[in-house]
């Protein structure tokens, strides 16, 4: 039986000022999300889409809920009533879905752009060249529901400490270009979500101002 509490509390303390923690609860049942709401925890990523819907009913409403999986458009309406901030947004299409269904709630959505860095084929996000193309292009500019307010990455899953580091850097780079290019005016792209359990000490030394942690809070997920 895992102390999610005394999880939590031990990641806390690691975290400087301006890094927030979004407690990774996917898998897990909502007892242990309300261990984690008992002990403080307020932000929580889901990266299932009916999965997230079960739980917001049954998790007090003042959680706030990361969308942090992949997110095909066919299901963003259901998202858009509550979700607070959507982390992968790795298309054009998807960005201008999620416009559309917060606009039909008359919300904002607050999102990130998900950076396709590390060498896993499999990993989903933008190409830095692709990423740069769809900022210099302004259609988001129009977009009056969304807001972007950063970057997003997953590290290449390797115990090679270096190369974590390397592509998390990279990242951060891209966020200083983009910033400079295209936000200088905008206040609100400041955020760099990064870092795993494995990976977010490396992750809070390369700018990083959310992790995204589940295991070492909540235990080893079962599928
Ligand atoms: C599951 C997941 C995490 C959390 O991973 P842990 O290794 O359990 O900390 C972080 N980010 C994304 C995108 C995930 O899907």
């Amino acid at each position: 039986m895992e102390n999610i509490a005394a999880n939590l509390k031990k990641v806390l303390v690691t975290l400087p000022d301006g890094v927030r923690l979004v407690a990774v609860s996917k898998f897990h049942p909502v007892e242990e999300l309300r261990e984690a709401y008992d002990a403080g925890q307020r932000i929580f990523g889901e990266s299932h889409v009916q999965e997230l819907q079960r739980k917001v009913t049954e998790m007090p409403s003042d959680v706030q809920w990361h969308f942090i999986g992949h997110l095909q458009t066919n299901k963003v309406k259901y998202l858009a009533p509550y979700v607070t901030m959507i982390h992968a947004v790795d298309s054009l299409k998807l960005l201008q879905e999620i416009d559309r269904q917060a606009a039909k709630h008359d919300r904002v959505i607050d999102v990130l752009l998900e950076l396709h860095i590390a060498e896993e084929a499999t990993k989903y996000g933008f190409s830095p060249d692709n990423c740069r193309e769809l900022l210099a292009s302004g259609v988001w500019r129009e977009l009056q529901h969304v807001r972007i307010c950063g970057l997003m990455m997953m590290a290449t899953y390797t115990d090679d400490t270096a190369q974590i580091r390397r592509e998390m850097a990279t990242a951060q780079q891209l966020f200083d270009e983009f910033k400079t290019e295209f936000f200088a005016d905008e206040d609100s792209f400041k955020e760099r979500s990064w870092g795993m359990s494995h990976d977010y000490p490396i992750a809070i030394e390369t700018g990083a101002t959310f992790v995204r942690i589940g295991t070492t809070i909540f235990g080893e997920r079962v599928y």
